[in-house]
């Protein structure tokens, strides 16, 4: 069994004027990222919006000294972006469609999502989202660990940095066993 997971492709990560935005590289990727999302939930396959859930006052995240305040809770930069969140209103309330908060990069890092993942017997990972060095990047490293075989879609993965995203990709293909799909 498979499953999709769709990380952090919300306005603050995406948006020209998003709070630590991908910007130009996230926005390229909106049309395949929407369709490959969508082609996963017509299917039936588990698909899981793994997205970044920050506090304003979180005084004891690591992130506070590295980036700007982004995806806040209760504010529309954690809104999915574009076609994105469209897709994700129509389809929130199917049994396959799971949205997951996550306080770190990583969609594992306390999180219920490997055991989620287990109970539906998924042994294979979609991952798309941004960046694909950072919080794409984190999670891969982490399912790499549990045991999980990855997928990586290039036209679905984006970061600001083009010499980390290309690093990651060799990453997940050379380090991670992924298959690395263009
Ligand atoms: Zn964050």
């Amino acid at each position: 069994m498979k499953a999709l997971l769709s990380i952090d492709y919300t306005y603050d990560f995406v948006a020209t004027d998003g709070k630590l935005t991908t910007a130009k590289p996230g926005q390229a990727i909106e049309q395949s990222l929407t369709l490959l999302t969508e082609q996963f939930i017509q299917a039936g396959d588990f698909v899981v919006f793994a997205i970044d859930a920050h506090h304003q006052h979180d005084v004891y995240h690591p992130e506070n000294k590295l980036f700007p305040a982004h995806n806040l809770i209760g504010t529309s930069g954690r809104s999915l972006y574009g076609q994105l969140a469209n897709i994700y209103e129509q389809h929130q309330n199917k049994e396959t469609v799971y949205w997951l908060d996550k306080r770190h990069y990583s969609a594992f890092s306390g999180t219920d999502l490997d055991i989620r993942l287990r109970e539906r017997q998924i042994t294979e990972i979609h991952l798309t989202g941004v960046c694909t060095d950072i919080c794409v990047l984190h999670t891969a490293v982490d399912a790499y660990n549990l045991g999980y075989q990855i997928v990586v879609h290039k036209n679905a993965v984006a970061s600001f940095d083009p010499v980390g995203h290309e690093w990651a990709l060799n990453h997940f293909k050379n380090t991670l066993g992924a298959t690395v799909i263009d």
